[in-house]
C-alpha cells in the first residue's frame, strides 16, 4: 500500500492534466446493467442485449479457487468444478448436459468452466431463450452449482481418472519447471504450493468428505456472482434470481476470505533450468509492480490505467519487434505485456517473454534488460507515443461504432472481471469520451513520469531461463545471469532513436481499370462485377457491423501445380515474405505507416489454392485496398530480411519438435498420407528447403494473374466508393491468360485398414491415439451436414465411453468434414492424448463409438445436434465472415450452402446418418496411429 501512495500522487496529476475530477475518485457505473446484492451477500449483474438475437449467456463466478484449499485439498477446487457436471439436486446424473444439449447448448463449446488460483467461473452460453422456462432452468442450474451439488461417491470415483488425464495433457516441460521453482517465485504465499491441477496423490486418493468440506466452506453467497446477459427480460430475471438464491444461507461462522499478498523482492530472483521437452529456449523477465488497490479500480483511475497499459504494451512491442527483425537479433521473438505476475493475480508485472536466438540466453537477457532500463530512464519519444495513441484511438472508435453489435460475452467478461477483480464498469459514452478526449490527450511527459514512478530499477526483478536440455544449447548458470543483470545495471543506456516514417503507403495510385459488367443475385443478395482485366468481384453490402469490411480473394492452383521439391517454397514461404515488409517499406516501417489504421491484409499459398484475406474499418478501406494491391504486385524483395526470418522460424520449430504432441502430429500426417512428399508439417527440414529466389518467384507466379481470382468484399461499404476502389486497385492488377485448376498431385489418405504404432519416450508418460475414416463423397449442403453431425455425435459417444466410463482421456473428440482438394473426400477423425495403460480399451471404444452410429441412433441424440446447428446458423448469418464462405462456395464451386439450410437441417433423419456411417465403415478405409511412451 505504501508504494501506492506515491503512485497515487502521479496518477492524480495525470487525472488533473486530463481534466478529470481529481478529488477522491467516484465509483463508475453503467445504467444499462442492473447490478444488485441479495441480503445474503450474493451479487448479480443482468443486462439486456440482442446480439445474437434470441440468445443469452449465464454465468456464476466464485471468488475462490486453488488458494483456498487446505493442504489435503490440493487440486480439489478444480476437481469440484468437474463435479458440477455430474449431478445436482434438480439435475441428477448427467441431466445438466443432456437437458442443455437438447436446447442446442453444446458441452465444451457453450457449456464450460474454469478454475484458477483465485477464481472459479462456470459458463452456459448461447442459450436459445425464446421460451421463459429455458431462462428459469438455466438459473436453476446456477442455483444448484451454488448450493445443491450431489457429490456422490461413485461419481467422484469416476472423475479421478479424467482429472489425472487432464494433468497428463497439461504437464508439459514449462509447468514442470515452473512447479520446481514455485517456492522461489511466490515466497510465503499459497501460489507456491497450489497450482490448480494439484497433487495427483491427492486426486487419486482423497476421501469424498474432504471435497465436500471445500464446497461447504467456500461456495457461499458473499463470494458468488450471477451474471446474465442476453435477449431476456431484466425484471423477470431479477425476480427469479431473488426467488431462487435468497433462501441460500451464509455459513454460521464463515471462514475468513483473504487474498494472497505477494511481496516485493529487493534482490533479483534468478532461475535457470532445463528440460528435454522444452518446446523453445525461453527467457522470462518480469518487472513486478503493485496493481491499483481494489477500491480504486472501478474509477477514472482504473480506466486511465487501461489506457496507460495499452500505450506501454504498444510502444515496447514496437521496439522489441524492430530488434527481433534486425540482423544479429539476440532473440527470435520477444513480446512484452502488462499482466499478472504469472499465477499470482494480486501482483502486476511487466512481463517479457523471449525466444532465445543462437547467441544464447545471456545475450537475450542483456537485450531485454537494456530495453527495460531505457524505458525506465527515458520513457517514450513523442513520435512513438503519437503512433501508439493513434492506434488506441482508432481501435476505440471501431469498438464504439460497433458497440450495438457487441456480443453477450463482451459484456459478461466485463462483469465477471468486475466481480472478481473489481475492474471498471462504465457506460459506453462516458468511457469513449473520457478515453478519447481526455486520457488520449495526455502529453508524453506525463506518461513518462508515470513509468519512472511505477518501475523502479533494480527492485522487483524476476529472471527465468528455461532451456531445452539438448546438445548445442548452452544452459546459463544463475551466476552468469546475475552477472548480466549487474552489467546492464552499471552500463550507460541511450535514449531511443526513433526514425519516423512520413511517406505515404502509395506514392501514386495505379492507373484505374473499368467495370465491364454487373450482374445481381437476389437469392444471396450480391452483385458480381467483371473487370477490364478479367478479375471477378463479388460485392455484398451488409450492416451486421457498422464498422467492418472484410475481403477475401481466391484462385485455384496453390502448391498442387508444382512438384514436391517446391512444396516448401510454395506453402511455407508466404509468412516469411509477408514479414519482410511491402514495396519499399521494411516490416517495422510499414507498421509505423499503418499505426492508427484499422486495416490488414495477409496472403496465403496452400496445397490447392492461393488466397488473400483482409479486413478494415469503414474509414480505412482504401488502406486495405492499397495493402492488397501492393501484396499482389510488390512483395518486398529483401533477401537479408528473408533469411533472417527463415532462420528464426527454423530455430523456433526445431525446439518445438521435441514435444510429444509435435512428434505425434508429424507421424500422423506423414503416415496418413503414406509418406507422400507433400504431406509434411512445419519442420526444420521443411523450412530449410525454402530457397529465397525460388520462393519469391513462386509467390509472384501465384499472384500474377488477377483474372484467375474471385474477390469477395462484404461489409458496410458505400456502393459508389467501393466501385471506385475496385476500379482503382483491383481492375488495375496485372492479369494474363493462364487459368489454373487444382491438380491431382497424388496426396491421398492411405487406402485400406492401416494401423501404426510407435514409441516416444516422454517425461509425462503421454500416449496419443488418432483414428481416421474416409471415403469419397461430393460436397453438397446435405452431405456436409451429415458428415459434420456424425463427427459431433461421435464426440459425444467418445465423451461417454472413453472419458466418463473408462477415465482414459481428458478430451477425446472427433470431427467430421468434407475436404475439397482436386476431389471431394469425407473424413471422420479423432485424435486425443490418453493414459497409456488404457490404450487398448480406448481403441476398442473409439471403433465401437462409430459402429454405434451405423444403427439405431436415438432420435433425441440427432435432435440435439439439429438444435445446435439451427442455433449456430442464427448466429452465423449476421457475420460478414460467414458470408465470405457462403459466397465462395456458391460463386467458385457452384454450391449453394445457404438457401434452404434450416429446412435441410430439420429434414435430416437418423437414417441419413446411419447410411453414411454404414458406407464409411464398409469402405474399409480406417487409419489408426498410436504413440506409446514406452
Ligand atoms: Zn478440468
Amino acid at each position: 500500500m505504501k508504494s501506492f501512495v506515491k503512485m497515487f500522487v502521479v496518477l492524480a496529476v495525470l487525472l488533473l492534466t486530463a481534466n478529470v475530477r481529481a478529488q477522491m475518485p467516484q465509483q463508475l457505473s453503467d445504467p444499462a446493467v442492473r447490478v444488485g446484492k441479495l441480503p445474503n451477500g450474493l451479487t448479480y449483474y443482468i443486462r439486456h442485449n440482442e446480439y445474437p438475437k434470441g440468445q443469452a449467456d449465464f454465468h456464476i463466478a466464485q471468488k475462490v479457487g486453488a488458494v483456498q484449499e487446505n493442504e489435503d485439498q490440493n487440486g480439489l477446487a478444480h476437481f469440484l468444478e468437474h463435479m458440477c457436471f455430474n449431478g445436482t439436486k434438480n439435475f441428477p446424473d448427467k441431466l445438466i448436459l443432456t437437458w442443455l444439449e437438447s436446447k442446442g447448448v453444446k458441452f465444451g463449446m457453450n457449456l464450460n468452466a474454469h478454475t484458477g488460483t483465485d477464481e472459479t467461473v462456470y459458463d452456459i452460453m448461447n442459450v436459445p431463450v425464446q421460451k421463459k422456462e429455458v431462462v428459469d432452468s438455466c438459473l436453476l442450474i446456477l442455483h444448484d452449482w451454488a448450493d445443491a451439488l450431489t457429490l456422490a461417491d461413485e461419481e467422484i470415483e469416476k472423475e479421478r481418472g479424467v482429472i489425472h488425464e487432464e494433468w497428463r495433457m497439461g504437464n508439459g516441460a514449462v509447468s514442470r519447471i515452473l512447479n520446481r521453482h514455485a517456492a522461489e517465485l511466490y515466497p510465503g504465499t499459497k501460489y507456491a504450493t497450489h497450482d490448480v491441477i494439484g497433487s495427483m496423490d491427492i486426486i487419486d486418493n482423497f476421501k469424498p468428505q474432504v471435497l465436500r468440506d471445500y464446497y461447504e466452506k467456500w461456495y457461499r453467497p458473499d463470494l458468488q456472482g450471477i451474471i446474465v446477459v442476453g435477449d431476456v427480460d431484466v425484471d423477470a430475471v431479477e425476480a427469479k434470481i431473488k426467488e431462487l438464491f435468497s433462501p441460500i444461507k451464509m455459513p454460521e461462522n464463515p471462514a475468513k476470505f483473504e487474498y494472497q499478498v505477494l511481496g516485493d523482492n529487493e534482490e533479483p530472483i534468478v532461475i535457470s533450468d532445463k528440460d528435454k521437452e522444452m518446446p523453445a529456449n525461453v527467457l522470462f523477465v518480469a518487472q513486478k509492480y503493485d496493481f491499483l488497490p481494489r477500491e480504486f479500480r472501478n474509477t477514472d483511475i482504473g480506466i486511465l490505467m487501461e489506457y496507460i497499459d495499452f500505450i506501454i504494451n504498444q510502444v515496447l512491442n514496437e521496439r522489441l519487434t524492430a530488434i527481433q527483425l534486425s540482423p544479429d537479433a539476440p532473440f527470435s521473438a520477444c513480446d512484452a505485456a502488462m499482466s499478472n505476475f504469472l499465477y499470482a493475480n494480486t501482483k502486476g508485472a511487466l512481463l517479457f517473454q523471449a525466444v532465445v536466438g543462437d547467441k544464447g540466453s545471456e545475450a537475450a537477457l542483456r537485450a531485454v534488460l537494456t530495453e527495460l532500463k531505457r524505458m525506465q530512464k527515458f520513457g517514450f519519444t513523442a513520435g512513438e507515443y503519437e503512433r501508439a495513441r493513434n492506434e488506441y484511438v482508432s481501435a476505440l472508435e471501431k469498438q464504439y461504432n460497433n458497440f450495438k453489435t457487441s456480443k453477450n460475452d463482451y459484456f459478461t467478461q466485463i462483469y465477471i472481471n468486475n466481480f472478481i477483480e473489481s475492474n471498471p464498469i462504465t457506460a459506453v459514452d462516458y468511457e469513449y469520451n473520457t478515453m478519447k478526449d481526455q486520457f488520449a490527450m495526455l502529453p508524453v511527459d506525463q506518461i513518462n513520469a508515470y513509468i519512472k514512478e511505477q518501475f523502479v530499477p533494480g527492485k522487483n526483478l524476476v529472471v527465468m531461463s528455461l532451456c531445452p536440455d539438448k546438445e548445442g544449447v548452452a544452459v546459463p548458470t544463475v551466476d552468469q545471469l546475475k552477472q548480466v543483470i549487474a552489467e546492464v545495471d552499471s552500463a550507460e543506456v541511450e535514449a531511443y532513436a526513433d526514425n519516423q516514417v512520413t511517406e505515404p503507403l502509395m506514392e501514386k495510385t495505379p492507373k484505374a481499370g473499368k467495370i465491364k459488367k454487373e450482374t445481381k443475385n437476389d437469392a444471396l443478395g450480391y452483385t458480381q462485377l467483371t473487370l477490364s482485366n478479367g478479375a471477378k468481384v463479388v460485392l455484398k453490402k451488409t450492416t451486421f457491423k457498422e464498422d467492418e469490411i472484410r475481403l477475401y480473394a481466391v484462385s485455384k492452383g496453390g502448391a498442387s501445380v508444382y512438384d514436391a521439391n517446391d512444396y516448401s517454397n510454395a506453402v511455407f514461404s508466404c509468412d516469411m515474405i509477408g514479414s519482410t515488409g511491402l514495396g519499399k517499406f521494411s516490416y517495422t516501417d510499414l507498421q509505423k505507416i499503418l499505426s492508427g489504421k484499422q486495416a490488414s491484409v495477409s496472403m496465403d499459398v496452400s496445397a490447392y489454392d492461393e488466397s488473400v484475406s483482409g479486413r478494415s474499418s469503414v474509414k480505412d478501406l482504401e488502406t486495405m485496398m492499397q495493402l492488397m494491391y501492393l501484396s499482389f504486385t510488390q512483395p518486398r524483395e529483401d533477401k537479408a530480411a528473408f533469411e533472417n526470418i527463415k532462420k528464426m522460424m527454423i530455430s523456433q520449430v526445431e525446439n518445438a519438435s521435441h514435444s510429444p504432441q509435435y512428434v505425434f502430429q508429424d507421424s500422423l500426417v506423414t503416415n496418413l498420407y503414406g509418406h507422400h512428399p507433400k504431406a509434411v508439417i512445419q519442420s526444420k527440414e521443411a523450412f530449410e528447403k525454402v530457397d529465397y529466389d525460388r520462393a519469391i518467384q513462386i509467390y509472384k507466379e501465384r499472384f500474377a494473374n488477377a483474372a484467375d481470382f474471385t474477390f469477395f468484399i462484404v461489409g458496410n461499404f458505400d456502393e459508389n466508393q467501393i466501385r471506385q476502389y475496385v476500379k482503382q486497385y483491383i481492375a488495375s492488377l496485372p492479369a494474363n491468360k493462364n487459368f489454373e485448376k487444382a491438380v491431382n498431385d497424388g496426396r491421398e489418405i492411405v487406402a485400406g485398414n492401416v494401423r501404426k504404432q510407435f514409441v516416444n519416450n516422454n517425461e509425462g508418460k503421454l500416449a496419443m491415439l488418432a483414428m481416421v475414416w474416409n471415403m469419397d463423397m461430393p460436397l453438397t449442403m446435405k452431405n456436409k451436414l451429415i458428415v459434420s453431425i456424425t463427427g459431433q455425435l461421435m464426440s459425444n459417444e467418445l465423451l461417454n465411453s472413453v472419458r466418463e466410463d473408462e477415465g482414459a482421456a481428458y478430451s477425446p473428440y472427433s470431427v467430421g468434414y468434407i475436404d475439397r482438394t482436386y476431389k471431394d473426400n469425407a473424413t471422420i477423425q479423432t485424435s486425443f492424448g490418453l493414459n497409456p495403460d488404457k490404450y487398448k480399451t480406448s481403441e476398442t471404444a473409439t471403433i465401437k463409438s462409430l459402429e454405434k452410429l451405423s444403427k439405431d441412433i436415438p432420435v433425441a441424440e440427432l435432435k440435439k445436434m439439429q438444435e445446435y446447428m439451427l442455433k449456430s446458423y442464427d448466429e452465423n448469418i449476421v457475420e460478414n465472415g460467414y458470408w465470405l464462405g457462403v459466397l465462395e462456395s456458391y460463386v467458385v464451386d457452384g454450391e449453394d450452402m445457404y438457401t434452404g439450410y434450416k429446412k435441410a437441417v430439420e429434414e435430416l433423419t437418423v437414417g441419413d446418418i446411419e447410411n453414411f456411417v454404414d458406407k464409411l465403415i464398409k469402405s474399409e478405409n480406417r487409419f489408426e496411429i498410436l504413440m506409446l511412451p514406452e
